[in-house]
């Protein structure tokens, strides 16, 4: 009988390690040299063999333990960049190159190498049915990773896919608890770029003008209202613009503005809708104010939905493997976006939300320069990662 729980209760000491080493060298986007390194370097000494490197703009890597009895293909996901944000959270083994981890990616790669280390032993491993894939995939945070991955081949044979991210997404859950839930879970993403083109004269004589930052104003205000006035309010949904950039003086109509936003939801239809709408109202609030409007949109990245069979089995696992104590439903979907969501696209996934606050100050929002991650409890994601790999199918 394999007793997934004490063994990662006793390897928690490695994740941690693990976690602090990339922690102190955190790296961006694609560009993830010495992080590939340490993946590839403790995969190698787990003596696991079919490693793909090198892929999914350079420093991507996944690869392969084959279990002893037949059956599919799981694929487990972790990602692996960092942010451009200056760490002042004190600790010692703090970054120092002006880059952090500030959203608990380092943890991720150290809970999957966990449940690599725990699924990798010979005892564990001939119990395995089919094969599982251990994904470890860059640039999460400019959300265009995870499509390299799948475009150079890291779903090839996968039958359906998990990941988790860890820290301080959802409120109510208790440090080292494992958040499901079935259907939406994290929203989509879309940002879009609208540039308003008029006419510059003096600031004194305006009717000789078309001003660009009058029509940015309207527009501003009238995109609100496809929010507010035209998708049910049973349906979450989010518009922002967070920014303007129009004008050269006060004594100057502007003669150009351009407004940068994005819109979030939980559907490809008001995805497709709120598009349409903001071509529909930024072209149309431009012309009446006799000026000319171009709307571009840019990474569009589908909504999380959590597949039913895999997000209840998950739950079941884990009550089974860790106790009932361990396995906390989640309410509200959360209007954060995920690049999980490419693989999706794919194969039939879940993704889950491992809880790792302290429940006191120290507790920071994701991508704040104090963000921290309670180390204790690593190998409670582990655990569910490497009890899913063994017991899903
Ligand atoms: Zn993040
Ligand atoms: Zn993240």
């Amino acid at each position: 009988m394999i007793n997934i729980k004490e063994q990662a209760k006793s390897l928690n000491d490695y994740a941690v390690k693990i976690r602090r080493e990339l922690h102190a060298h955190p790296e961006i986007a694609f560009d993830l040299p010495f992080t590939e390194s340490v993946v590839i370097r403790e995969l190698e000494s787990m003596g696991i063999k079919n490693i793909v490197k090198g892929i999914g703009g350079g420093h991507g890597v996944y690869a392969d333990i084959k279990g002893g009895k037949p059956g599919q293909c799981l694929a487990i996901r972790s990602d692996m960049d960092a942010l451009p944000i200056k760490e002042e959270t004190g600790l010692e083994f703090a970054s120092q190159n002006g880059c952090m981890h500030a959203c608990g990616h380092d943890a991720h790669v150290a809970m999957l190498l966990t449940c690599a280390k725990i699924l990798s032993q010979p005892e564990v491993q001939k119990e395995i049915c089919g094969t599982v894939r251990l994904i470890f995939q860059p640039s999460e945070e400019p959300a265009n990773g995870a499509a390299v991955m799948v475009k150079d081949g890291a779903l090839n044979g996968v039958d359906k896919i998990i990941g988790m991210h860890t820290g301080n997404l959802w409120a109510g859950l208790k440090a080292g608890q494992i958040g499901w839930r079935v259907g939406a879970f994290m929203a989509s993403t879309t940002t879009f770029d609208i540039a308003l083109s008029g006419k510059s004269a003096h600031g004194a004589t305006p009717h000789l003008a078309v001003d660009t930052i009058t029509m940015a104003a309207q527009i501003i205000n009238q995109l609100q209202t496809v929010i507010s006035r035209e998708i049910s309010p049973f349906d979450p949904k989010v518009l922002t613009i967070g920014r303007i950039d129009g004008g050269t003086a006060h004594n100057i109509v502007a003669e150009a503005c351009r407004l940068r936003g994005m819109i979030r939801c939980f559907s490809k239809e008001n995805s497709d809708f709120m598009k349409q709408r903001i071509i529909e109202i930024s072209e149309g609030v431009a012309k009446s104010m006799r000026g000319e409007c171009k709307v571009e949109f840019s990474s569009d990245l589908p909504p999380v939905i959590n597949d039913k069979d895999l997000t209840l089995k998950m739950r079941d696992i884990i009550n089974e493997e860790l106790g009932s104590e361990f396995a906390c439903e989640i309410a509200t979907p959360t209007t954060g976006a995920e690049d999980f969501s490419e693989y999706t696209k794919t194969v039939p996934g879940a993704f889950f939300y491992h809880c790792s606050t302290f429940g006191d100050g120290r507790d920071m929002p994701h991508h704040n320069s104090r963000f921290m991650v309670n180390e204790e409890v690593l190998w409670t994601g582990a655990a569910a990662l490497a009890a899913f790999a063994l017991h899903w199918q």
